[in-house]
């Protein structure tokens, strides 16, 4: 017998026209390129959504056809997520950080259509365009700019095709399983891997990041988003902020600490969204200036490890740090530090340890951690295993490659434990991990350390070469600045936090840590720098 309710497919439009008629007042305020802020409200980016999709049927993009976006965080690119999904084509978010040569390989596999474009990334579509005649037939300049493009591909501006489209009419309704955006991996092996999100399942992981114990807002909430937006749809906050009438802050491509800090008590930011790069610096910045955060309340942060001893600096000013767990075949939400019964009166050393863990999962997704027989190993908080997931926004394969998702687990290249709670606390990628003498070592474990030191700033543990060992680990610091910390002190400082074995035996001091381009460290470009010794 089948229930007697209302059967509506879950269509990302559907988002924006509840915050437009229920949050009409709740603002996305956005700092543009010449750093003046721009207010707007969801109920005119409802409206200009609409008016988006009349220009997209207009430039010939119907339903699943790829549309390309090469921009930071923004009120328009914010539009152009919604118009896109909302007429049954699909968002290619690309990473404009990214090689020009990968950038041509998304376009092209993606085989978008259209670009929508940021005025500072038009020289890299100037650049790569010849190659991409076969699909590529127009781009679109999110503001004032201009490019020379090869015949028979078109440049046009953003705000002359807004000008010229009448008022929009409803959203087309169409199965909810259709396809809504597409990311690339930043592919630190091979070529990028598209993941191709759908309606269905960005409408439900933004469900499960409204939830209290995710990142739970209050329509009051003012909601910093630091995760670019071509960054797995900016961790699903431009879907789930609308849903709960929260307001977002966008920050452009000033994402220095002081202009952060300045978006934020200005516009009387209480939540702050992204990696632990960006708050390493804030932080920094806080100490050297004296400067304090006026009105943030909460810091969610994910896509690294969140060391423990920033966990407990940002405590200490008052706010809490909640880390999260997920990757972009995640959608990307998979676990949340969130408190349980029984985990809640820890003293303070105990809830630390137990805040620098990587969380729970939400409901809709499920996580295993696998032996190497494939069999999952206790919840015992020490035995480690491959982690694996799957749920309701989990990716099944992706875009255009070979079928891949035979057991129904995907498999995550991270390696974790998990406690009798169930939180999964991550010891490493499994690229990551150090091998010595047949044990495996933790480069998280010894970077959460590094960072504990006053002497240190960030830090970085990879795997060298070694003739009797395998692997050792070599740690990478960047001093805090006016100090120059000694190899000797900083082993000292191991000495009864980690066995002996996995101390590394060398520092190396050096002035900068390469990062990607959503500021995590790049490891393998470490390993290719340092570990010949
Ligand atoms: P994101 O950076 O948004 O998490 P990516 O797909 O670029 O998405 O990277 C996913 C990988 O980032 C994960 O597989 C994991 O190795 C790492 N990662 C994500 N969140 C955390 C976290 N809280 N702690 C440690 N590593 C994390």
């Amino acid at each position: 017998m089948q229930g007697l309710m209302q059967r509506r497919d879950l269509l990302i439009s559907s988002i924006l026209e509840h915050a437009a008629r229920h949050h009409g007042a709740g603002e996305v305020v956005s700092r543009r390129e010449d750093g003046i802020l721009s207010r707007t409200t969801y109920a005119v980016l409802a409206r200009r959504a609409r008016k988006l999709a009349t220009v997209l049927r207009e430039l010939g993009v119907a339903p699943g056809d790829r549309v390309g976006t090469l921009g930071m965080n923004s009120d328009r690119h914010f539009e152009l997520y919604y118009g896109i999904s909302g007429v049954g084509a699909v968002c290619n978010t690309i990473n404009p950080r990214l090689a020009p040569d990968d950038i041509a390989y998304i376009i092209g596999h993606a085989g978008d259509g259209i670009v929508f474009a940021d005025p500072v990334f038009l020289p890299i579509l100037q650049a790569i365009a010849p190659q991409l005649t076969d699909t590529l037939r127009g781009v679109v300049v999110l503001g004032e700019g201009a490019c020379d493009l090869p015949p028979g591909m078109a440049l046009h501006r953003y705000e002359a095709l807004m000008d010229a489209a009448g008022e929009g009419e409803e959203w087309p309704v169409f199965d909810e399983n259709t396809a809504s955006a597409l990311c690339y991996t930043s592919g630190t092996t091979g070529r990028p891997k598209g993941v191709l999100y759908s309606n269905r399942s960005t409408v439900l992981c933004a469900m499960a990041l409204a939830a209290a114990d995710a990142v739970g807002p209050r329509a009051t909430d003012r909601i910093l988003a630091v995760v670019p937006m071509f960054h797995v749809n900016a961790w699903g906050l431009p879907y789930m902020a609308p849903m709960t009438g929260a307001s977002l802050l966008m920050p452009g491509r000033q994402l220095d600490p002081a202009s952060l800090l300045s978006l934020m008590n200005g516009e009387r930011a209480t939540i702050a969204v992204g990696v632990p790069t960006i708050w390493l610096g804030l932080l920094g910045y806080l100490r050297d200036t004296g400067r304090r955060l006026e009105t943030l309340q909460r810091i969610f942060v994910g896509g690294a490890a969140m060391p423990r001893a920033l966990i407990a600096a940002y405590n200490e000013l008052g706010i809490a740090v909640c880390h999260a767990w997920g990757m972009t075949e995640s959608s990307p939400i998979v676990t949340v530090n969130a408190p349980k019964p029984g985990t809640e009166d820890l003293d303070h050393d105990a809830l630390l340890d137990q805040r620098a863990a990587q969380g729970r999962c939400v409901f809709g997704v499920d996580v295993r951690a696998e032996g190497e027989d494939g069999n999952e190993v206790p919840w015992d908080g020490v035995s480690q295993g491959q982690l694996t997931f799957r749920g309701h926004w989990i990716a099944s394969g992706y875009f255009r490659m070979p079928d891949q998702d035979a057991s129904g687990w995907f498999p995550t290249g991270d390696v974790g434990v998990i406690d009798p709670h169930g939180f999964v606390t991550l010891t490493d990628r499994s690229k990551d991990l150090i091998k010595s003498g047949g044990e495996w070592i933790s480069s998280i474990a010894i970077e959460n350390i590094a960072v504990a030191h006053p002497h240190v700033a960030e830090a970085a543990a990879i795997a060298v070469p070694h003739e009797k060992w395998g692997e050792r680990p070599l740690l990478i610091v960047v001093p805090r600045p006016g100090c120059a910390p000694s190899c000797e002190a900083l082993r000292e400082f191991y000495r009864g936090k980690l066995p002996a074995w996995s101390i590394p035996d060398s520092v190396l001091v050096v002035d900068s840590i390469p990062h990607g381009a959503t500021g995590k460290i790049l490891k393998a470009e470490l390993r290719r720098l340092y570990a010949n010794g």
